[in-house]
């Protein structure tokens, strides 16, 4: 199976380009951030507070997160309710960073992040696909941006959508969240130490797809 890591902090486009690679190389796309949003939204919905580590870790195992492809499209699952909408808003991203920074929730994890991999060909993107869940990948990529780069596409997205929010609140949640990403003891955000990092902060969409490709049909055209 081949596996390829597209690691990187959040907004520098990780999902639309893995999601382009997954549709040109044919893999499945795995957005492992779903998976600690899921669980997120369990704790945020059972009154657990974002301070309560002890908590977080006692209600794991009534978690039951399920990921499914419906369509060819990935949504989660959570006790048998199809939560993939609900999981995409801000209070919830910051529940997944949280939950996520708990090394119980990250083994709890593990396996079905490890299965999918084993039993599929899959771009799978995340926080540490190239260093702790996938370190034998064929391909790590660590895609980056500045973060003020991340916050205008931010709220250029927002835009679209009808959402007027300011750049520089934007702006402090994505360096909050990066911060508590990069900062934490377990698997913190970094670039494998095979990874090739791509920096999107001048590219358009288009260009970073098309550099994306470039490192893995090199890697793959390597390796063969
Ligand atoms: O990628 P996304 O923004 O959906 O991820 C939500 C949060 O989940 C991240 O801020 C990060 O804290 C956590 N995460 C992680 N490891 C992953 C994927 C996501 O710690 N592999």
């Amino acid at each position: 199976m081949i596996g390829i890591a597209i690691d990187g902090p959040s907004g520098a486009g990780k999902s639309t380009i893995a999601k382009a690679l997954a549709k040109e190389f044919g893999y499945i796309y795995v957005d492992t951030g779903a998976i600690y949003r899921t669980v997120g939204l369990y704790m945020y919905r059972n009154g657990i507070s974002t301070e309560d580590t002890e908590g977080i870790v006692n209600n794991l195992s009534a978690v039951k997160v399920e990921l499914k492809y419906v369509d060819g499209e990935q949504r989660m699952f959570l006790l048998g309710e199809d939560v993939s909408d609900l999981i995409r808003t801000p209070l919830i991203a910051k529940y997944a960073s949280v939950v996520s920074a708990v090394p119980k929730v990250r083994e709890f994890l593990f396996d079905m992040q490890r299965s999918l991999a084993k039993e599929n060909n899959v771009i799978m993107d995340g926080r540490d696909i190239g260093t702790v869940i996938l370190p034998d990948a064929d391909v790590k990529i660590f895609l980056t941006a500045s973060a003020e780069a991340r916050a205008e596409r931010r709220v250029a997205q927002l835009a679209e959508k009808g959402e007027v929010v300011g750049f520089d609140e934007i702006l402090a949640s994505i360096k909050e969240r990066d911060e508590r990403d990069s900062g934490r003891d377990v698997a913190p955000l970094k670039p494998a130490d095979d990874a090739i990092t791509l920096d999107s902060s001048d590219l358009t969409l288009e260009e970073s797809i098309a550099a994306a490709k470039n490192i893995v049909n090199e890697k793959l055209l390597k390796n063969s």
